[in-house]
């Protein structure tokens, strides 16, 4: 297939919410062990938000559908995790115009623009223990799987994912509040690189469906 509809992806768009929604207590508690233990609570009312934005609005496009998922968690979430998480969703606002079908294509513009997004407004960079840790080889997996067909690409780009967020346990963290904890924060996954590997395989699990 040439991809989803956009019907399709605000489904696939519901289903990682549920999803997120759901992994709240797990990604508080990874949030706990290295930051100040909100990011479940951050990412559950982003997306509540988001979910209430796809049923309750009508999207005439992928790009608007994006745009509209996106300011919902920046909105929401608010601080560096609403500008950060926003941005995976804005940056398919600002990559699909035009674009009727959710395919490889689409999903690799969106992961290497949200890529860029995060980097250049957060300044971290791969290694410093966050969900650019998951991103980032999820980016790459989808560059290199454009051609294949979308139910192909997405589960390497999951799986590219979850190496990510496995390989931050041995990081040593250098951004926001877990800086502090140092070599401590050795052998824990990064709460937003989970999230990321939330997102990414509840989409090639509804992909794959
Ligand atoms: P806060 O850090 O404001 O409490 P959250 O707990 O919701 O916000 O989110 C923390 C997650 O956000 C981290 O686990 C990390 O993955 C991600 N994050 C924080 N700062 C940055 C940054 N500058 N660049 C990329 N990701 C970041
Ligand atoms: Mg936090
Ligand atoms: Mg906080």
């Amino acid at each position: 297939t040439v991809g989803l509809s956009l019907e399709q992806t605000k489904q696939m768009s519901l289903l990682v919410a549920e999803k997120i929604i759901a992994a709240e207590p797990l990604l508080s508690q990874a949030d706990r062990d290295l930051g100040d233990g909100d990011h479940g609570l951050g990412m559950a009312r982003g997306f509540t938000a988001l979910t209430k934005e796809l049923t309750e609005n009508p999207h005439d496009n992928l790009r608007d559908l994006y745009q509209a998922a996106g300011n919902a968690l920046l909105t929401t979430m608010g601080g560096a995790s609403g500008v950060v998480f926003g941005s995976l969703f804005l940056a398919g606002g600002k990559t699909m115009h035009g674009a009727e079908f959710f395919g490889s294509h689409e999903l690799s513009h969106l992961l290497s623009q949200s890529l860029k997004d995060v980097m250049s407004r957060g300044g971290a960079k791969p290694g410093d223990k966050t969900m650019i840790d998951a991103l980032h080889p999820a980016a790459e997996a989808a560059k290199a799987n454009i051609d294949k067909p979308l139910a192909e690409s997405i589960k390497a780009v999951a799986a590219a994912a979850e190496d990510g967020k496995e390989a931050s346990k041995a990081m040593i963290a250098t951004m926001g509040r877990a800086k502090t904890l140092g070599e401590k924060t050795i052998g824990l996954p990064d709460a937003g690189a989970i999230s990321v590997t939330i997102i990414l395989s509840t989409m090639a699990d509804f992909i794959n469906a």
